[in-house]
């Protein structure tokens, strides 16, 4: 074994440090592969229930009428999420856009947005108009109003029941704390949260982000009260084979609305060419489960090793877990640059190319981004990213295998110690 990671630019002494770490966390891992398989049982029950069969795997262009796949696979969403309802489409391009369908959809000029867990995802800040933008919520008279959350990061039950009003239509949580410091949420802790917001007003909408948070529990958003969960399939749920594509589950109702949207009024989910996606759709979900758990296993792996080298790491070693993204507090720029360069070199695609910080629009800083992806984009595959800035952040996130999240974490500590940034 030291062999072949030695080939792989892995020195015996990085490999030897990943061993120790590694048979510590038994117990941890142990705990995620029983999750895995609960959820995987949840998925096949959903598949057998509504008889998924090779002719699930034609494709349809143009309108797409009498789509029997993509019908079968909303099913098969729909049962898993436990819903009555969902849309799964490659025409919903990723997450924010999907987010953006079931806002769209589901809010009419005078209606109020609340946020009541601080500020959402960045590029949801454009879609509701918290940065000006053309065609934003804002323009079509939606008010957007948030309460941020108490500085342990917990929600401010007293502000939310201030600001709950009249015109509140929809409240909008998000499960993973993405790029934010504060904790993820639980999932009992977001029904905790739905049903406060419930009691105070029984007919509002309760959409919640599952960004990054599906299969990470045993149960979902949607289990706890939202009437809509929404999410990417190149995330966790398309499980690293869909190309593309994102889903939104929850009440006839909701998701109805929200395809008014999607399509136009009229169409709905009627219509929607599936252009050879499903087998891929389905056979990602199907694997999601499993790939979740690696990416699981890669994030508390680079927590413990990170950890015991001295850097801050949110969540730390022992955390639970309610994402699969780790942020790792490098302090310099040459570790997160080293950091980066690691993962990029241990990536099945692109390994020979050299990340490099960029300006990006819409961010204060250079920012360095690292992944060899299948699909563009994918962060349920292995990738790093993180702004050129103090206090120097890395957030890393994904891996379709755990032995090559596993390799990642490795060779970026081998950089790391070739620039002797880190001792072991
Ligand atoms: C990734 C993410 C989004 C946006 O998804 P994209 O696919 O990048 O558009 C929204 N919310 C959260 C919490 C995310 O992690």
């Amino acid at each position: 074994m030291k062999e072949i990671y030695q080939q792989l630019g892995i020195s015996p002494e990085v490999y030897e440090f990943g061993q120790q770490v590694e048979e510590e966390l038994k117990p941890r891992f142990w705990e995620f592969d029983r999750t895995a398989e609960y959820n995987q049982m949840k998925v096949l029950l959903a598949m057998r229930k509504n008889r998924v069969s090779a002719a699930c795997f034609g494709s349809s262009s143009g309108y797409g009428y009498d789509d029997l796949g993509r019908e079968t696979l909303e099913k098969v969403y729909a049962d898993t999420f436990h819903t009555e309802a969902c849309v799964v489409r490659p025409q919903i391009t990723c997450g924010t856009h999907a987010l953006a369908v079931a806002l769209f959809g589901n809010l009419r000029p005078g209606d109020e947005l609340l946020s009541p867990a601080g500020k959402p995802y960045d590029t949801l800040e454009e879609v509701i108009g918290i940065r000006p933008s053309d065609g934003s919520l804002a323009e079509y008279g939606i008010r957007y109003r948030q309460v941020d959350l108490l500085p342990d990061g917990t929600f401010d039950y007293e502000k939310i029941r201030g600001a709950v009003n009249e015109r509140t239509r929809l409240v909008t949580i998000q499960r993973s704390k993405g790029y934010q410091t504060r904790p993820s949420f639980s999932v009992k802790q977001i029904g905790e949260l739905i049903a406060f917001v419930k009691s105070l007003k029984p007919d509002v909408i309760c959409m919640v982000d599952n960004c990054y948070g599906e299969f990470v529990d045993r149960v979902e958003p949607s289990d706890v009260g939202a009437d809509m969960t929404v999410g990417s399939l190149i995330k966790n749920p398309g499980g690293g084979l869909a190309p593309v594509g994102g889903y939104i589950a929850g009440t006839r109702e909701c998701v109805e609305r929200a395809s008014h949207r999607m399509t136009c009024p009229g169409l709905g989910m009627e219509v929607g060419p599936t252009l050879g996606v499903n087998q891929s759709f389905f056979q990602g979900f199907f694997l999601a489960p499993m790939v979740t758990k690696g990416a699981l296993k890669s994030a508390v792996f680079a927590a413990n090793i990170y950890e015991r080298l001295g850097f801050p790491v949110v969540p730390d070693s022992t955390e639970p877990r309610q994402d699969i993204i780790q942020a790792v507090t490098l302090g310099t720029p040459e570790g997160l640059l080293a950091f980066c360069k690691g993962i990029q070199a241990a990536a099945p695609v692109d390994s020979y190319v050299d990340p490099e910080p960029w300006d990006m629009p819409g961010y204060d800083s250079p920012v360095i981004m690292a992944a060899g992806a299948f699909v563009q984009g994918s962060s349920i595959e292995l990738s790093a990213d993180g702004p050129m800035k103090p206090p120097y952040n890395v957030y890393f996130q994904g891996g379709l295998t755990w032995e090559h999240g596993k390799y990642g974490i490795l060779m970026s500590l081998q950089k790391l110690l070739d620039k002797k940034l880190v001792t072991l």
